[in-house]
Parts: structure tokens; C-alpha cells; sequence
């Protein structure tokens, strides 16, 4: 099998070694959303809602919310072990490398210009002219659909599906893998996640350095 042509990497603990961008607040704020984050694995509220939900809860502990206290959040978390080395490595093959993360898009540019990629997209916040939050935005990735903005990305620059695979750590990550591309779950995050992985039949790379993945990229070739 010929190698990519593109390879589209989810962020949160594949390309970062955090585990979600979001939670990353959660914690620098003093937050949490364990029974929301339930309620969104089981599909019960979707990605808006607990764009929402996090939001009022930060407020509610925070009163308001600027833009650098948001990136302060992020100040700890270091890139995933062999990141750059296999963006570098790809870029230099002329492989396009792409993010499509749900996690927040102050953080994923962030990452995306450490690692100097192709193109990104990721959610995040509409601010006032002073940098203060005033919500959410509209999400312009769902996690369960990521597939969506995978096929935005192949049509722009004119890719056959099989010339791509994606890359993620989270079950919901397998709605990257449009029709006829492959995907590899990296260092499943979560039991749910390692399952989904399982029963969709996908390869799974159980390991911390994204070195790992190089084999599955390029058949049986070392990194
Ligand atoms: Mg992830």
C-alpha cells in the first residue's frame, strides 16, 4: 500500500500530551464536567451544549473570563513525544498535515504553529473588543462527526479518500475515517475509547510516542 498523501491528526493526546484542552480549563479554573462529559459520550447532549454548560460554569466561578486567562490554562502542556519529529518527517515527504480537533482553538493554534502544519480547525469563544468571553461560538467541529471537516479538507485540496489517514485517541475520533481512508487509534485515552476502537476494527498504536504510528503510515517502514 503507497503511503499518505495527507494525514489528519485529532490534537488533544496525540499531538499534545494533554488529555482535553477543555479539561485543561476545567482544572486551571477549579471546575468540572464529569456527569456532562457522560452525558456527552452517550450522545445525550451534543457539542454546543457542553460548549455551554462548561462556559456558565466558569463564569459562574470566575464572574469573567479574558482571553489570556484562557491561555494560561495551557501553560504546562507539552507536545506528545515524537510530534514534531513525525510532522517534520511527513512535511519533508511533501505529506499535507492537517489538525481537526473539537478541543479549543486557542490551544490547537498554539499547537499548530509549534508544528507548523498545513491547515487546522478546532472550536472555541467569541470575545468582546477587550479580549473578555461573551460565549461560545457555534462549533465548527463536532467530535462525533469529525468526518465532516475531514471531507472539507480532502475537497480543497483535491485528495482521493484513500490517500488519506487520520489519526485520533478518542472513540469519537473514528467519524474521522471518511469512506475509502483509514484511520489509526493512537494511545486510546479511555476504556470506551479502546472498545470503540476495537469494534470498528481499526489499528490500534498503544503507545505514548507518536513515533509508533510511522509502520501503519508507511508499511512496515521504521521511523
Ligand atoms: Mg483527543
Amino acid at each position: 500500500m503507497a503511503g499518505p498523501m495527507a494525514v489528519v491528526f485529532d490534537c488533544d493526546g496525540v499531538l499534545a500530551s494533554n488529555g482535553s484542552s477543555w479539561q485543561s480549563i476545567h482544572e486551571s479554573f477549579g471546575t468540572e464536567n464529569k456527569e456532562m462529559f457522560t452525558r456527552f459520550v452517550n450522545r445525550e447532549i451534543d457539542d454546543d451544549e457542553f460548549m455551554a454548560d462548561d462556559v456558565s460554569k466558569w463564569m459562574g466561578k470566575r464572574g469573567r473570563i479574558h482571553k489570556d486567562d484562557i491561555a494560561r490554562c495551557y501553560s504546562g502542556v507539552r507536545l506528545m513525544s515524537g510530534a514534531r519529529e513525525v510532522v517534520e518527517k511527513l512535511q519533508k515527504r511533501g505529506v499535507l498535515v492537517a489538525i481537526v480537533s473539537s478541543g479549543v482553538d486557542i490551544f490547537v493554534g498554539m499547537v499548530a504553529s509549534m508544528l507548523k502544519v498545513d491547515d487546522w480547525i478546532a472550536n472555541g469563544f467569541e470575545w468582546d473588543e477587550d479580549g473578555w468571553m461573551v460565549g461560545p461560538l457555534p462549533s465548527r467541529v463536532l467530535s462525533f462527526e469529525k468526518g465532516i471537516a475531514v471531507e472539507k479538507f480532502r475537497r480543497i485540496n483535491d485528495l482521493m479518500p484513500e490517500e488519506i489517514i487520520s489519526v485520533g485517541d478518542s472513540g469519537s475520533d473514528i467519524s474521522m475515517r471518511i469512506e475509502g481512508s483509514r484511520f489509526i487509534g493512537f494511545n486510546p485515552s479511555a476504556s470506551w475509547s479502546l472498545d470503540a476502537f476495537k469494534s470498528a476494527s481499526v489499528p490500534i498504536v498503544e503507545s505514548n510516542d507518536l513515533r509508533s504510528i510511522w509502520p501503519l503510515l508507511f508499511e512496515g517502514e521504521g521511523f
